[in-house]
């Protein structure tokens, strides 16, 4: 998840006590892989670790703050400022206001008119709930079911097929009846199609509504924002509602709607419940996306777990192009006093990407342990030393294979040249291409 990957670009900068243009654009290029695996889309993800990049390249850095929590900062304020800042009301100028509601079938639309009803009411206003779902007869009951809870009236003309009609007819209605308010209950098609896009868009020329919400079921993901991008280009809305956020969505789909179309989200629906409504905060998504306090306890957890005098003799010696598999050894025990193995493995220099995608549980280390526990400390120094009758005796010390062995030589050493180069790139003697 998110959080995790997070947690992996972090560790890259852990420890390091300043951000340099090397740790940030590994770390960079990590936090653009968690932003697409949260949703957000390619071209979004690429601009904001751009901007992370910037900003976090021009920070002076603090000893004192942790340069991963300080990047935490940086990418939450920028995504925090990405999606609008400040919270985004709905326009009710005229009276009666009309608004609009829109959306594919079963993203919401229904759900919201009642939770938008509920919740306009509240706030004193007089409110007119209009079943403009003229294709599915439940829907109109549904509409009905749902007035009925939170107490408001509901408009509707069951033997009309014209929802261009029955949204004028009620729009009069209101003016007669003196309401403030109306919320324009419309169909949607499974997919975006031109019928539908017709019928939304001469609704909406005939009523004239002071607001037209977008509604979007956050778990689409991706798919959110193309079905955002055809709405907007043939209706022009003026906000999104983001659903059904109480599953696991993953919050990224708020980022690349935002971003595309250039429209505010102004509600996030969290469940089926009539009150499950909240206007949209920016920087309360921007931690969901985050996963923050997540990453955060991470970080303590490591803190508290990793022995500081340890780790700094282990980076002595990775400086020197001397870690062996006696460091490999003392590092794993570290390591596993943390706990969960999978998501702490990357703090060991050069090891987050080797194992990204192994699937790591605690005893997937046993016969690492056995190995090394089987070699001689001179072998544990040099590895090189290791011809096939030592393998063989190591093998039957450990209860492993040759084979097995040649695996973890043949890591250990990817392992090494990677922090060969980690040193020679800290050195300044080699500069890392810049990523796309
Ligand atoms: P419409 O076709 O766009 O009018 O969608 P509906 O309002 O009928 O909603 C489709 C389904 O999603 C219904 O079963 C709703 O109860 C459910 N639903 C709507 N909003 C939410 C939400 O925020 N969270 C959850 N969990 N379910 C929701
Ligand atoms: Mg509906």
């Amino acid at each position: 998840n998110l959080s995790n990957k997070l947690n992996t670009a972090m560790r890259t900068l852990k420890g390091k006590g300043r951000i340099t243009d090397v740790n940030v654009a590994a770390t960079v290029k990590e936090i653009r892989r968690a932003l697409m695996d949260a949703d957000v889309n390619y071209k979004v993800a690429k601009e904001i670790t751009d901007r992370i990049k910037d900003e976090a390249m021009g920070q002076k850095i603090v000893i004192a703050v942790d340069p991963g929590q300080m990047l935490v900062k940086i990418v939450h304020d920028e995504l925090v400022k990405l999606m609008g800042s400040q919270v985004q009301g709905i326009n009710l100028k005229s009276e009666p206001s009309v608004i609009l509601i829109a959306g594919l079938q079963g993203s919401g639309k229904t759900t919201f008119s009642g939770k938008l009803a509920q919740y306009l009411k509240k706030s004193g206003r007089n409110v007119l709930l209009v079943a403009c779902d003229i294709y599915r007869p439940a829907a109109i009951d549904q509409l009905k079911v749902l007035g009925e809870q939170v107490e408001v009236e509901v408009y509707s003309e069951p033997e009309n097929k014209n929802a261009v009609q029955i949204a004028q007819n009620a729009l009069e209605y209101a003016r007669k009846m003196g309401k403030k308010v109306i919320i324009v209950d419309t169909a949607g098609r499974l997919a975006v199609d031109e019928a539908m896009m017709n019928e939304i868009a001469a609704v909406k020329e005939a009523i004239k509504p002071s607001e037209t919400l977008f509604v979007v079921d956050s778990m689409t993901g991706q798919d959110a924002v193309n079905t955002a991008k055809a709405f907007n280009d043939r209706l022009n809305f003026d906000g999104v509602v983001l659903t059904k956020l109480d599953g696991d969505a993953r919050g990224g789909a708020a980022l690349s709607i935002r971003h595309v179309v250039e429209k505010p989200i102004k509600f996030i629906s969290t469940g089926e419940k009539m009150d499950a409504l909240d206007q949209f905060y920016p920087d309360r998504m921007a931690s969901r996306i985050l996963g923050m306090g997540d990453v955060l306890s991470l970080v303590e957890r490591a803190q508290n777990a990793f022995d500081e005098e340890e780790a700094e003799r282990i980076n002595k010696k990775i400086r020197q192009n001397q870690f062996s598999f006696e460091d490999f050894y003392s590092q794993l025990q570290q390591i596993k006093k943390m706990g969960n193995i999978k998501d702490l493995m990357g703090m060991i220099p050069g090891m987050g990407q080797a194992i990204k995608d192994v699937d790591i549980s605690n005893d997937s280390f046993t016969p690492i342990e056995a190995i090394i526990q089987s070699m001689t400390p001179k072998e544990r120094q040099k590895p090189e030393l290791l011809d096939m009758s030592r393998k063989k005796r190591i093998a039957a010390g450990s209860g492993t294979s040759v084979q097995q062995i040649n695996n973890l030589l043949k890591q250990f050493e990817e392992m090494r040249k990677m922090m060969r180069m980690m040193n020679r790139v800290q050195d300044g003697k080699m500069k890392l291409p810049n990523f796309p």
